[in-house]
């Protein structure tokens, strides 16, 4: 039985049976999910092997409400896997803040709804207040001190950093500090009375609902310090995307969004029909967060190890350092998702292109292969117009 007919089996209420093999499953089952995981419920027969669990969806997380918005994580407790890299999705409402705060590990955002104002500082006293919207990144490096606030429209963002064992629930807070430290120290460091502090908070207030601010330039401080020398915030739909023949992807790392020190990131769009050819990072494991569309990815494990898992908006998905792999649309609309690394750079190596650098005669004695296939199948990419080396796509 091939995919597309493991698919379509999916209409009525499918029974994981692959030609000879398999049985009825009579349940305890999900029948929803099911459907949801066509690959998974029938894998394709070229899986084996033990592989991780690559796969975890915020809509399985515990989500956090507060007043003025909430939050959900996926951290290493969520997805074991993902040492590198941790997530948050997060929402402010009009006015909802996410109050002053650090943390040691590097926060990098991706806005996908509304509006916000970011604020920070860098250890040398510079400034850096933005305002960003919709497709726009921040970095705010490792310690800085942060906080977000929704404008008119509110906010949503995906919020990644540079360690999988993060958690939003354990920063470092402005008003949890002030409550722990003696009122008579917080009065000589400020050079005020005690009773200054009469109506502080008793602990962490994490998000509270604040008012929607005004204008930027009418709600900056007075005395505001010289600007940051590399911008925390970047409008990454304005860089000009890498078009294949499959879709377009743009990457942001600390080429051209100077400040992202520590993690590199590729808005990729994927076309119906279209594939995220076959490639590999020679630099880091893999993050991934789908943000629309449906698809499926298989990993390379070496020693036989291959699995494969679907996708859908609002999962998170993960390839092991050098794992070889793919991802396909398997929907009927733009697939759209972010590779994220924990490095510099993005980076990638592509199985066509390495093929097309190959001597030919070589590639044919390995793989059996003819010059049918040697001519058609492999050419070499070189886009000269383009800035970073980006394997392409390839469509039907
Ligand atoms: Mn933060
Ligand atoms: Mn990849």
């Amino acid at each position: 039985m091939t995919e597309k007919n493991n698919r379509s089996n999916m209409e009525s209420v499918p029974h994981p049976i692959d030609g000879d093999k398999g049985a009825t499953d009579v349940g305890p089952r999900d029948v929803v999910r099911d459907k949801q995981n066509p690959d998974m419920f029938i894998s394709p027969r070229t899986d084996s092997g033990t592989v991780d669990n690559l796969k975890f969806s915020f809509s399985d997380t515990h989500r956090r409400m507060e007043h003025g918005g909430w939050s959900r994580e996926v951290t290493i407790r969520e997805l074991p896997v993902s040492d590198t890299l941790a997530a948050v999705n997060m929402r402010l409402t009009p006015g909802g803040v996410r109050e002053l705060h650090w943390h040691k590990e590097a926060e990098w955002a991706y806005m996908l709804d509304g509006r916000a104002r970011i604020t920070a500082i860098d250890g040398k006293g510079r400034s850096f207040i933005d305002d960003v919207e919709e497709g726009d990144l921040w970095y705010f490096p490792s310690g800085i001190p942060h906080s977000i606030v929704g404008l008119e429209e509110g906010a949503e963002f995906i919020l990644v950093f540079d360690d999988g064992r993060f958690s939003e629930n354990s920063t470092f807070s402005i008003s949890d500090w002030f409550a722990h430290t003696p009122k008579d120290v917080l009065a000589k460091n400020f050079g005020v009375n005690e009773s200054a502090f009469d109506h502080i908070p008793d602990g962490e207030r994490y998000m509270y609902q604040g008012k929607v601010p005004g204008p930027i330039e009418s709600e900056k401080p007075h005395d505001l310090n010289e600007p940051v020398p590399n911008p925390f915030s970047f409008k990454l739909l304005e860089e000009t995307p890498i078009k294949t023949n499959g879709g377009q992807v743009r990457i942001a790392d600390s080429n051209n969004f100077k400040a992202s020190t520590t993690i590199a990131s590729a808005l990729v769009e994927v076309e119906p029909g279209g594939v995220r050819e076959l490639h590999w990072h020679p630099n880091e494991a893999e993050w991934q967060y789908y943000i629309q569309g449906e698809a499926r990815m298989t990993v390379f494990g070496a020693e036989g190890h291959a699995r494969t898992f679907n996708y859908r908006e609002g999962d998170v998905g993960y390839v092991p350092f050098m794992f070889g792999h793919y991802v396909e649309n398997t929907g009927d609309e733009p697939l759209i998702f972010l590779e994220m690394f924990r490095s510099d750079h993005f980076d990638d190596i592509s199985l066509n292109q390495w093929m097309s650098q190959t001597p030919p005669e070589f590639v044919k004695e390995h793989l059996h292969v003819d010059d049918d296939f040697m001519n058609k199948a492999l050419h070499n990419d070189k886009r000269p117009n383009v800035k970073y080396k980006y394997s392409g796509y390839r469509g039907d």
